[in-house]
């Protein structure tokens, strides 16, 4: 039936038939070969480094370039006061024995006022009228006199610190406003005040930082020094 309704149809069909296979065969020829072809392409481009081109393709996406333009940002505020920090380093005031230390944990019984009580200081005892030197450079912010303190000097620092030089004989060498470098001369030691009697004639000094916390002032002497 189909031989005789459709002859056209059934000489078409076996042409298919016969170059089906060749047709197939082509394809599959050239599909194959593309695929080496590609292959090769990409192995010839950088086999390795295909890898590392790739992950750095994918890194620079913008969740790496937001920590890249947020880590500068920090640095210059790291590097102010890390500079300013670094910068603080005291000479000694005097040649002298060292009679106190800071103790602000625990409680030191001073025999002048007859009590316990912490001593934020350093003391540096001497011979009436050895001369005591600025530690740092500042500006002159105060001289006072008091019975318990004697005459005091306090020297202002760039960095809002405070350096307290206590129980000093009021022939002071420096007036108020007056800018003082390390190692001037700002005074005396005396026996005018009253408050550490008991250790005899010596410098009482104390180092408020900005917030005017008492701290402990060995902390900025050289280490030979200490
Ligand atoms: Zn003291």
């Amino acid at each position: 039936m189909e031989k005789t309704n459709k002859p056209k149809n059934q000489k078409f069909a076996n042409f298919i038939k016969k170059n089906l296979y060749l047709i197939l065969m082509i394809v599959c020829v050239i599909a194959i070969a593309t695929m080496v072809a590609v292959t090769y392409a990409l192995k010839q481009k950088g086999g390795a480094e295909d890898v590392i081109d790739a992950s750095i393709t994918e890194t620079p996406a913008p969740s790496d370039n937001v920590p890249v333009t947020v880590e500068p940002q920090p640095d210059p505020i790291t590097t102010e006061p890390v500079a300013v920090v670094e910068e603080v380093l005291f000479s000694l005031p005097l040649d002298g024995e060292t009679v106190g230390v800071f103790a602000n944990d625990t409680l030191i019984y001073n025999a002048t006022l007859n009590q316990w009580a912490t001593h934020e200081a350093y003391d540096v005892a001497a011979e009436v009228g050895t001369e005591v030197k600025c530690v740092y450079g500042g500006k002159v912010e105060s001289i006072t006199t008091s019975v318990l303190r004697g005459t005091e000097v306090v020297v202002l620092h760039e960095s809002g610190m405070k350096t307290v030089y206590s129980l000093l004989g009021s022939d002071v060498s420096v007036t108020v406003g007056q800018t003082v470098k390390k190692g001037d001369v700002i005074g005396k030691i005396a026996e005018t005040g009253t408050f550490e009697k008991h250790k005899g004639p010596h410098l009482h000094l104390e180092v408020w930082d900005a917030e005017g916390e008492k701290v402990d002032p060995m902390q900025f002497f050289e280490s030979s020094d200490k």
